[in-house]
């Protein structure tokens, strides 16, 4: 089976192919020459990942790739208890809130500043539970056996925490050195990639979309 992952991001794709298992080969957007940037206009994790999905599906329609079985998206948002839930859609640019909307364009200075962001929030305060949560989209190609409006299906995966007092580990990307998961004293920023690849939000979101297949 041939899907395409829909997503840039370099540390998703290498996480997600990882944790497939033998017989599904993901490909990646540069892989199909998919160049387009896809607005994330959607207010909810559902949607944004539903409108990365949709835009490289039909991209393949029109482009007739069609020796591909579906093409998946990945949405994820840091869900912070204290904060009611925030940033959760606003997770990517979480840093702009403050710094006058200040823009970035270097990934690892954007990593850095939201996860500064995170830390600012929560100074001084003792409840620091938090979740990460990841949506899949799934557009499967057409088939006989699949009833029409059914290509489209959703997953999500959840992994609770909570977030450290600074950060520790240089491992995985975005808010990992700063997240710690529940039952580790450590966080995804110093597990080892093997352990963040099991329990982590996405690891469980794979699990379910695997299920689907
Ligand atoms: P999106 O799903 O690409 O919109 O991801 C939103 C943001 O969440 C990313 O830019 C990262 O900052 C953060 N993020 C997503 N997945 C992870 C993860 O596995 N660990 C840490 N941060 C993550």
């Amino acid at each position: 089976m041939r899907l395409v992952f829909a997503s840039n991001n370099a540390h998703k794709l290498a996480e997600v192919r990882a944790m497939m298992p033998a017989g599904v080969e993901v490909l990646s957007l540069k892989e199909i020459g998919f160049e387009q940037e896809i607005d994330e206009t959607g207010l909810t994790l559902e949607e944004n990942s539903a409108i990365k999905a949709k835009a490289v599906y039909e991209w393949l329609l029109v482009n007739g790739r069609l020796g591909i079985d579906g093409v998946f998206a990945d949405d994820t948002g840091l869900e912070i208890d204290a904060l009611e839930g925030r940033p959760g859609v606003y997770t990517a640019r979480w840093y702009r809130e403050d710094d006058a909307g200040a823009v970035l364009n270097d990934e690892m200075m954007i990593f850095k500043a939201n996860r500064a962001k995170a830390l600012r929030e929560l100074k001084g305060r003792a409840d620091r539970g938090c979740q990460f949560r990841t949506v899949i989209s799934l557009i499967r190609k057409p088939t006989p056996s699949l009833p029409e409006g059914k290509e489209l299906i959703q997953v999500a995966g959840i992994v609770r925490g909570r977030i450290a007092e600074s950060e520790y580990g240089e491992g995985g990307f975005g808010y990992d050195p700063i997240f710690i998961p529940e039952g580790y004293d450590k966080t995804f920023g110093e597990l080892p990639a093997e352990v963040k690849n099991q329990i982590s939000h996405r690891a469980r979101a794979i699990e379910e979309l695997v299920k689907v297949l």
